[in-house]
């Protein structure tokens, strides 16, 4: 959709009030400017609802479920009400069985997932996911992981998977794992598609949506996918919690994911010296320990806001937004978007680059230092999928980046710039006109490799 396009539909939402607008950050040529935080795929910044809400809830703070004061009870109705709130807010209520378990992230809901697959379960999981999604599966030595080569359009998706799903019929239980929308590219992928071949061959399916989730209304019963995870930091609530929302049949019949208090029933020693466990049936049943309340709860409230301002609205802002980045990157030839699907594929508000001629790590250094500005550069915790869009040899592996080359070198990495709902029309703007300072008259400073990253060069 071209700007214009967008401008001309008044639906477009005002950005969000979140928490730190009103930073500045100090500028190595001097002077201080107010961030902008473009790295929203990594960690939104709260949403100033959710700290409001937090912040009036934190007084009546108390324990929840095992409390008989006051506070515990109204901490526990609270708790139990945020599930209600986020099952709601995924549509899980309206398909019978539906459980919403509280968890720490995304990458916590698919080792729990993982953890609780009926025996000898086969696994289909595209190369191109977030290593949270790709790497949970081989833990349990009976799962049998199919690992699928990068599609390059949505519908080679969906021929990959049916095609991978009939060659190895028949097997028994089986799991698709697919992202919604990349954490590398930004594109959606076609979930609706995958989960209809997924079940027309007897599998299930589970949404990675901690990309999509603070972009998109997620409706887990229209998608028809069995299990959605995602993220509070990344839906504008950083408080430490993630949620695995979906089918309870396989959650209820494995054993817990931790064992402890809070999960079990009932506990007696058995004559023989031992412990007998009756373990919840309930979402309980996998939370065990003291549970995360303001962590649900401002899980809750973010989806009630995003609900409230009206996901049409701020979908229509972001695009305009991508439109505004997009078309600011192509009118600079040394930059190349990373794209699995192409042009036209539809997207989030993240985007990865490379600068031609550019050390990533060197530029994303210098949009911080000469602009305030904050992006992320490396493998985005996304190797295979990046190297394949950069056609990189396979390097050593890093956590979350990889060894970068000295600045001006070559890079095998990539600047990932990614917004939301919070985002002002300054910043993207500002982004755009960084980058085109930077490839026209190169950086101002002189920067150095510290601990593999590139930083500015302060000693002289
Ligand atoms: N999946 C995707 C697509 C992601 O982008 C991320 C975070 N970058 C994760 C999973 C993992 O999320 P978390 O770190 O919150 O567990």
């Amino acid at each position: 959709m071209s700007v214009s396009a967008v401008a001309a539909d008044r639906s477009v939402c005002a950005p969000l009030p979140v928490l730190g607008r009103d930073v500045l950050v100090p500028l190595v040529t001097g002077g201080e400017v107010d961030y902008a935080a473009l790295d929203y795929a990594a960690s939104a910044p709260a949403l100033q609802r959710v700290w409001d809400d937090v912040a009036a809830y934190a007084p009546y703070y108390g324990s929840v479920h095992r409390g008989a004061g006051y506070l515990s009870q109204l901490s526990t109705d609270l708790f139990e009400n945020s599930r209600a709130t986020i099952a709601k807010f995924l549509g899980c209520g309206r398909r019978e069985g539906d459980q919403v378990v509280f968890t720490r992230s995304t990458t916590d809901s698919l080792n729990l997932l993982a953890a609780v697959l009926p025996q000898n379960t086969r696994v289909f999981v595209f190369e191109t996911e977030h290593h949270a999604s790709l790497l949970p599966w081989e833990q349990r030595p009976d799962t049998a992981v199919t690992y699928l080569n990068a599609p390059r359009t949505p519908q080679q998706a969906v021929d990959t998977l049916e095609k991978a799903l009939a060659e190895r019929e028949p097997y028994g239980p089986a799991l698709v794992c697919v992202t919604g929308a990349s954490n590398v590219t930004g594109e959606l992928w076609p979930v609706r598609e995958l989960a209809a071949a997924a079940h027309a061959h007897g599998a299930r399916i589970v949404l990675d949506a901690a990309q999509l989730a603070p972009h998109h209304p997620i409706d887990i019963a229209e998608l028809d996918v069995d299990w959605v995870a995602f993220s509070g930091h990344k839906l504008y609530a950083p408080f430490g919690a993630g949620v695995l929302a979906g089918r309870a049949d396989w959650l209820q019949a494995a054993e817990p994911y931790l064992a402890g208090g809070g999960a079990s029933r009932k506990v007696s020693r058995r004559t023989d010296g031992g412990v007998d466990v009756e373990w919840h049936t309930t979402a309980a049943r996998h939370e065990a320990g003291s549970p995360n309340v303001i962590g649900a709860y401002a899980i809750a409230s973010a989806c009630q806001a995003l609900t409230e301002a009206g996901f049409d609205g701020l979908v229509a802002r972001e695009q305009e937004l991508i439109a505004r980045v997009r078309e600011g990157l192509a009118e600079v030839p040394e930059v190349k978007v990373l794209s699995l699907f192409g042009d036209d594929a539809p997207r989030v508000g993240v985007l990865s680059f490379v600068v031609e001629g550019w050390n990533s790590s060197h530029f994303a250094a210098a949009l911080s230092a000469e602009y305030g500005i904050g992006v992320r550069d490396g493998l985005f915790c996304a190797h295979p999928l990046v190297r394949t869009l950069l056609g990189s040899e396979p390097q050593e592996p890093g956590e979350c980046g990889a060894p970068e080359a000295a600045p001006g070198e070559r890079s095998l990495n990539a600047i990932r710039v990614s917004f939301g709902a919070g985002t002002p029309d300054e910043h993207v703007e500002r982004f755009v006109r960084a980058v085109k300072e930077l490839v026209a008259d190169g950086a101002r400073w002189n920067y150095r490799t510290e601990d593999g990253r590139c930083v500015p060069d302060t000693s002289a």
